[in-house]
């Protein structure tokens, strides 16, 4: 989400004539897109802006320095009285000002600019895209923000302070920008949401069963060009079976699934206010792969959280274990200002949050290792992306289930939907061969 409001500020500066520095010492305008979700993300953008700011004034410039999303919006002008280099704090609404804001602090017509209010229709100024932008690297796959906000209040989570109140964008809004965004050679989009199976639900509603979510899935599903359509991240409580039943019958809506879960334990999920249990949780995974047995299934899970148990932990590695998910990714608990599990009574010291950790993504680590030797020989397709991250000499691309596989091929290759023979596999990533071009 913070990838894509920061491409979304990018493009508008672009847009406006200005152009990307190759480093910060080339840069006249330093912005740092903030998350707040842990603090350790929080320290490291101030550390960030500390060495930049240290940097970069040594010799009195005056460059733009500037703090943007959700710690600008938490923490506002606390930002410039402990920083006071910087000129620019923009909140999680005003995205689409900071283009403006930039002119205006460059053109000395304002000192310095804090600007964290709410603004009506900013859910849906997250939309411009720097396609093949300023990079020679090809853009395959493209993030769509289809609304903004939170309205679950999970006891532990800051999003719905940071972020504000669920808006969502409408339909057509949503389908004309991933038609500018085919039109652009983008074959695979993924919806953006807090809570994405919420989309809607207020201004669109259910319609012949089927929920806004599905609706809007249906809606991009029409569109040609796109070949394949993702989401992150959906809640349990509102997994619908209209949503599961979308994965038999809309072929470019493809058999992954990212579900936060976040513990075992019912007695967690209850104090976390989560509004599922873990048995609904299991009935919904079994669900999903009944429609589709190859689905793979990502979650998120917090270690820590106050008053977690031994014995709550060992349910958490239990569903691990039942479960067998894909992908996890595994949170340390972090206190958040102004959250009710901030006060709770049983914090756990650091040295326990550090080794269930430890404990939990050791067996995760394991199993995904473990399903991914488990595709060595299997024909899958992928949609290849561009250069492979760890050697740009080989291409990578990404299977229908969320896997890298990288492979030896040409830039022709790049955009191209393509099946590949899985040859060998590390801890995280695929390798194969080509077998056979598809007809795209
Ligand atoms: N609502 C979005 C983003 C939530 S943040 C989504 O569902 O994708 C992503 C993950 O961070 C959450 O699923 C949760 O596992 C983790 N998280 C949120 N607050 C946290 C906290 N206070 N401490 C540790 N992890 C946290």
């Amino acid at each position: 989400m913070n990838e894509r409001d920061s491409e979304a500020v990018t493009a508008q500066l672009v847009a406006k004539g200005y152009s990307l520095a190759g480093d910060v010492d080339a840069a006249d305008v330093i912005l740092l897109n903030t998350c707040s979700v842990r603090d350790a993300a929080e320290q490291k953008a101030l550390n960030k802006m500390k060495a930049v700011s240290g940097r970069v004034r040594k010799n009195g410039s005056n460059v733009v320095l500037g703090f943007m999303g959700c710690m600008a919006q938490s923490r506002g002008v606390e930002l410039v009285d402990q920083l006071p280099d910087v000129d620019l704090v923009v909140g999680t609404q005003k995205f689409h000002r900071t283009a403006d804001f930039v002119d205006d602090l460059l053109d000395g017509r304002r000192d310095r600019i804090i600007d964290t209010d709410e603004e009506q229709g900013s859910e849906a100024a997250i939309r411009d895209h720097l396609l093949n932008g300023n990079t020679s690297k090809k853009s395959v796959t493209a993030f769509v923000s289809i609304m903004q906000g939170c309205n679950q209040y999970c006891t532990f989570c800051i999003v719905p302070y940071t972020r504000g109140r669920e808006r969502s964008r409408t339909i057509d809004d949503i389908t004309a920008e991933c038609r500018e965004l085919a039109a652009g050679g983008v074959k695979e989009v993924t919806l953006l949401g807090q809570i994405v199976n919420s989309y809607g639900k207020r201004e669109i509603g259910v319609k012949d069963g089927k929920s806004a979510f599905v609706q809007l899935i249906e809606a991009v599903h029409e569109i040609n060009g796109i070949e394949r359509i993702r989401f992150t991240s959906p809640h349990p409580k509102g997994y619908g079976d209209d949503l599961v039943e979308a994965y038999g019958r809309l072929p470019k809506l493809v058999e992954h699934a990212h579900i936060p879960v976040q513990s075992g334990s019912n007695r967690m999920l209850k104090l976390m206010h989560r509004g599922y249990t873990r048995e609904r949780f299991t009935e919904l995974i079994d669900k999903l792969r009944g429609i589709n047995p190859a689905m793979s299934i990502g979650t998120d899970i917090i270690v820590g959280f106050p008053g977690e148990t031994e014995g709550d932990f060992e349910e958490t590695l239990a569903l691990c274990r039942e479960i067998e998910f894909d992908n996890a990714f595994i949170f340390k608990y972090s206190q958040r200002r102004n959250t009710p599990a901030a006060a709770m009574p049983g914090q756990l010291p650091e040295e326990e949050i550090e080794s269930r950790h430890a404990r939990l993504l050791k067996l995760v680590d394991e199993i995904r290792a473990r399903k991914l030797r488990g595709q060595i020989g299997v024909n899958l397709e992928i949609l290849v992306e561009g250069p492979s991250r760890r050697n740009p000499a080989r291409l990578e691309g990404r299977t229908r289930c969320n896997k890298i596989v990288v492979f030896e091929g040409t830039k022709r290759h790049v955009g191209q939907i393509m099946k590949v023979q899985i040859t060998e596999a590390t801890q995280t990533t695929l390798y194969g061969e080509p077998v056979a071009l598809s007809q795209n």
